[in-house]
């Protein structure tokens, strides 16, 4: 806690940033001189880099930058990848899901839906029941980290399904790409969404697309939106070595570069990740010892973000919240039918200490 940051965000995004991230905003960039467009290209390869481990597989892909949240980056690549006479299959447990299928249908794709429960995961074998019996389906699109509980979805066993049958494999992983190692190649990943203020920690303000190059080649054209044409993005970006179609968020790439350095100082994802399932591990544990059960079981637990589940009829979560921002702590309300929830992430600037503080503040809530 700072003067200027009175309260630690324990929020999927927007989260709390390092002073070095923030400080990098100071310096104003111009948009289309190579000092910046020089940045640009280096935080696309390292993005690449992060997505594909094995470098002999990385001149296969590339990554494109797009202005606006995370949804932006999810519009982009629906809009733009999936042709006229092609039809997209949403696989969704939770709001996040539901949200890419809204927005292929508003964009006049035909669109099938599977759907679950907010607390079940995916299973790959009715997706391969469904393409199987719906040979006009082109692409599947699946989300990792479901956000709105914390499940981390099994995109490996799905991915093994779609690839076999050539389908083309979209990737929601916005809440888990660089906090969780995913090894796009080995998966068959044809297209993977994240965004500037999730797991690398940065601050918000763009989303990228990391994409096969022969996959991405075959959009032009496909586009139903001028901004969110991914492809021309693209194909702008590439021609103009790091340069923007439209004006770009120079300080909040700045601020993004840092990050990515700070990833690799805090020894890549692997070691973010062990920082994140450490700190997960803790607060549900002392979490439940507080009355607060997880609402979720601990083999389809990720280590972004937890829900808990109310500890009884009489919990308000507004003078909980309260207090807690009070301590120091911003809290995430549920966003789930099935029952009263809460979250708390743990993704940021966030470490064991910060945990055991939250530990310490809800155990005097509750001893109130
Ligand atoms: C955060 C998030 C998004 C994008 O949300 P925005 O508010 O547009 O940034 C999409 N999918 C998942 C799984 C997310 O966690």
């Amino acid at each position: 806690m700072t003067a200027e940051n009175p309260y630690l965000l324990l929020t999927p995004g927007p989260l709390s940033t390092t002073p070095a991230v923030r400080e990098a905003m100071l310096r104003d960039w111009c948009t289309w001189d190579a000092d910046y467009n020089n940045l640009v290209e280096g935080m696309r390869r390292d993005l690449v880099a992060l997505a594909v481990p094995d470098e002999a597989k990385r001149a296969e892909y590339t990554a494109v930058p797009m202005q606006g949240s995370g949804t932006y980056g999810v519009e982009s690549v629906i809009g733009t990848v999936v042709p006229s006479d092609g039809r997209i299959l949403v696989i969704a447990n939770g709001a996040y899901g539901r949200r890419a299928a809204q927005i292929a249908r508003t964009l006049r794709i035909n669109t099938a839906e599977l759907s679950y429960r907010e607390t079940e995961r995916p299973d790959a074998a009715e997706t391969a029941e469904f393409l199987d019996e719906n040979p006009d389906v082109t692409h599947v699109l699946m989300i990792h980290c479901e956000t709105t509980t914390g499940i981390l979805n099994d995109i490996e066993s799905v991915a093994h399904e779609v690839k076999r049958r050539g389908r083309i494999f979209i990737v929601d992983a916005m809440s888990s790409f660089g906090g969780i190692p995913i090894d796009m190649d080995g998966l068959g990943i044809d297209f993977m969404i994240s965004s500037a203020n999730k797991c690398i920690q940065g601050v918000p303000g763009f989303s990228f697309v990391i994409a096969r190059r022969a996959g991405l080649e075959k959009c032009a054209g496909r586009a139903r939106s001028v901004s969110l044409d991914l492809y021309d993005q693209w194909k702008v970006m590439e021609e103009g070595h790091g340069k923007w179609r439209f004006t770009s968020p120079t300080h909040v790439v700045r601020a993004f570069i840092e990050a990515l350095m700070e990833l690799q100082e805090e020894g890549g994802v692997e070691a973010r990740h062990k920082r994140y399932a450490e700190n997960q591990r803790r607060l549900a544990e002392g979490m439940a010892a507080l009355g607060f059960r997880p609402l979720l079981s601990k083999e389809v637990q990720s280590p972004i973000i937890t829900s808990f589940l109310y500890p009884d009829k009489t919990f308000d979560f507004k003078d909980f919240y309260e207090f807690m921002k009070g301590e120091g702590y911003v809290l995430y309300p549920g966003k789930i039918s099935e029952a009263d929830t809460f979250r708390v992430g743990n993704i940021g600037d966030v470490h064991m200490k910060d945990i055991e503080g939250v530990l310490a503040a809800a155990a005097k809530y509750v001893k109130k």
